[in-house]
């Protein structure tokens, strides 16, 4: 007998379903899985879907989960991995049956009729017709990112040029403002990313690695000239070697990264500046002269020993030293420290009340 699988998971657009259309969910896999076994993936904490009759598979979210073979093994054995040989995996089915692989959304469309693309737009699910440009969903002078971690930046020129079609790659829009930095948006993309991979094959479990690595140290201040080139060259052998569509997305997203967030990316590198302001690692931590008081509470503080002052006198900060943690500040009585403002510093001890 043929086998369908319903797979859902804690994505946006699948939370909204069940919470929303649940019944809509049950009636249309019905419709699309007649004469066939029904089997349905859930989220942990779903309690929907009661009425199905069918198996239940509780499984983690993950958007690899969208290979079917990833999807079998973790029906399988509770462990998310694509099969070394996806095509033959694929072909075979779940054990060795025709499988069929329905989203939510099919789902959902099956059932109502809906012919629009649920597309999560900064958090909110909205349904909007096939063909609608990205420039009228959405209104932006930075790039915006495109499904999710393993998906792409696109330029803010690009969006009236990118019209919305029921790929995956539209199940989600970020976009980012003025205080919002794109160089910590990218290395938390591949961030996610990493924690999804199952580490498989070797071109995702490597190239992963280093694009987490050459992005992280972009945003602390680490970053080297050659960094984007570096990225320029890893990217392209993901998208060409990994085994399934989740790696060659996350290769996309960081090459789309560099090349349409290449002036924020540079600042951080060349510049060693953060534009947005959200970077730590840029962020200087000062006291202010005119409001310390001289009582030490920020010494006592200091994990980094990076704070010089005696009682009475304005405490100063070795910027070498500092390693941006904060702490100073949250016990400082005065809020005389402050961080990412320009003032002028005593260089050596000075008495309370006596620099100027
Ligand atoms: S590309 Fe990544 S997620 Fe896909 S099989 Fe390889 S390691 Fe696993
Ligand atoms: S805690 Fe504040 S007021 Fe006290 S010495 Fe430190 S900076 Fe000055
Ligand atoms: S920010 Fe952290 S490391 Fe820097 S001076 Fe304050 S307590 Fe010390």
């Amino acid at each position: 007998m043929n086998v369908t699988v319903l797979n859902l998971c804690s994505s946006p657009i699948d939370a909204y379903l069940l919470q929303n259309y649940a019944d809509a969910l049950v009636k249309g896999t019905q419709a699309l899985s007649a004469d066939t076994e029904l089997l349905v993936c859930v989220p942990e904490e779903t309690s929907a879907l009661d009425t199905l009759a069918a198996s239940k598979y509780v499984i983690p979210y993950s958007p690899v989960l969208r290979e079917p073979t990833a999807l079998y093994t973790a029906m399988e054995t509770g462990v998310i991995r694509v099969h070394p040989i996806v095509k033959t995996f694929e072909n075979e089915g779940w054990q060795h049956r025709p499988t069929t692989v329905v989203t939510g959304e099919e789902a959902y469309r099956a059932a109502t009729g809906a012919a629009g693309k649920l597309i999560c737009v900064n958090g909110e699910v909205k349904e909007v017709a096939v063909g609608t440009a990205l420039s009228e969903l959405v209104e932006t002078a930075k790039p915006v990112l495109l499904g999710g971690c393993n998906g792409k930046f696109v330029a803010a020129a690009e969006l009236a040029n990118t019209t919305v079609s029921l790929e995956p790659l539209f199940d989600s829009i970020q976009t980012y403002g003025d205080k919002d930095c794109l160089a910590a948006a990218a290395a938390e993309a591949i961030h996610q990313c990493v924690g999804y991979s199952c580490h498989n094959c070797v071109l995702c479990r490597e190239g992963s690695w280093h694009l987490e690595n050459i992005f992280q140290s972009i945003t602390a201040g680490k970053g080297k000239k050659d960094d984007l080139a570096m990225v320029e060259d890893i990217a392209p052998i993901m998208q060409e070697g990994c085994l399934c569509e989740f790696g060659r997305g996350m290769a996309t997203a960081a090459l789309t990264a560099v090349q349409v967030c290449r002036a924020e990316l540079e600042a951080h590198i060349v510049k060693k500046t953060c534009p947005a302001g959200v970077c730590k690692a840029f962020a200087n931590y000062a006291i202010r002269p005119d409001l310390c008081t001289g009582c030490g509470d920020c010494i006592d503080e200091c994990p980094e020993d990076a704070i010089e002052g005696k009682k009475g006198f304005i405490h100063i900060i070795d910027q070498d030293l500092c390693e941006k943690c904060g702490k100073c500040a949250e016990v400082c009585p005065e809020n005389a420290i402050v961080c990412g403002e320009k003032f002028r510093v005593p260089k050596k001890l000075v008495r309370v009340g006596r620099f100027s």
